[in-house]
């Protein structure tokens, strides 16, 4: 009886998909996606209910250089990318970033809670909002780690998130085509943009047989931008004409 209800429950979620479909549906089936941020049943196969998708702190409209939130009539870049522009060519994030709303819960989620689902949410909703735009890039290249930090916190947030990406939007997968030859301080600890700079000058190398054109790398949170900066600087350095910053948020 109880194997007969099962089936059925199991043909109901696969009813007009494909073969390939199926372990997803088995996986829904036995985990039923619930939402992260309330607890009610999610839709679509997302941990997110409706109530709280539509209540993401979403950004519309953002500099394309640096991902800046910008008033909807403000000029195409921010003002700071008009003067000093940054070394990578465009900057991506679809949510807003603060400790306290709905992408602070799930960036601290993904780092000290519940991993694979805020990855699996974090890196939908960010290849969701990059759906369909021309020329992607070649490969997703996530935020290395230092070794020992990598060491100590078990995973890289960086490439959870991007495995989700890549999956979803066909893009291969980069993970050692950078690493991160110094373990360096907490960005977040240091209050200069000096300071910044400083601790992270010469922090990443690249592999020695990079050969893309085009890149995005992936992080979880975009919000000084030094990271993305020097990383861009060494990947450009090793001749990548086009690099692209691609985080799930950003620090307004
Ligand atoms: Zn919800
Ligand atoms: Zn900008």
């Amino acid at each position: 009886m109880i194997v007969r209800a099962a089936w059925a429950r199991v043909r109901q979620l696969g009813q007009g998909v494909g073969a390939d479909n199926w372990p997803r549906i088995i996986q829904e089936w036995l985990y039923p996606p619930t939402c992260l941020l309330c607890g009610d049943p999610g839709e679509m196969g997302l941990d997110l209910c409706p109530a709280c998708a539509a209540d993401l702190p979403r950004i519309a409209v953002a500099c394309p250089r640096c991902a800046l939130p910008l008033a909807a009539d403000a000029p195409h870049w921010c003002g700071r990318c008009q003067i000093h522009p940054p070394v990578y060519s465009a900057a991506h994030a679809p949510l807003l970033y603060h400790g306290h709303n709905a992408a602070g819960f799930l960036v601290k989620g993904l780092k000290f809670a519940r991993r694979q689902a805020c990855a699996r949410l974090l890196g939908t909703l960010l290849a969701d909002s990059l759906a369909g735009r021309a020329d992607p890039p070649e490969a997703l290249i996530p935020v290395p780690l230092h070794p020992r930090r990598l060491r100590k916190r078990g995973f890289n947030q960086a490439l959870e998130i991007a495995r989700f990406v890549s999956a979803r939007l066909e893009i291969p997968l980069a993970p050692d085509a950078c690493r991160r030859v110094r373990d360096t301080t907490a960005q977040s600890s240091l209050d200069s943009a000096r300071k910044r700079r400083l601790n992270l000058h010469q922090a990443f190398q690249t592999a020695p047989d990079l050969a893309y054109r085009h890149v995005a790398v992936i992080d979880d949170v975009l919000t000084t931008g030094t990271t993305a900066t020097e990383l861009a600087r060494t990947l450009r350095r090793a001749g990548v004409e086009k690099v692209e910053i691609w985080t799930c948020a950003r620090a307004g």
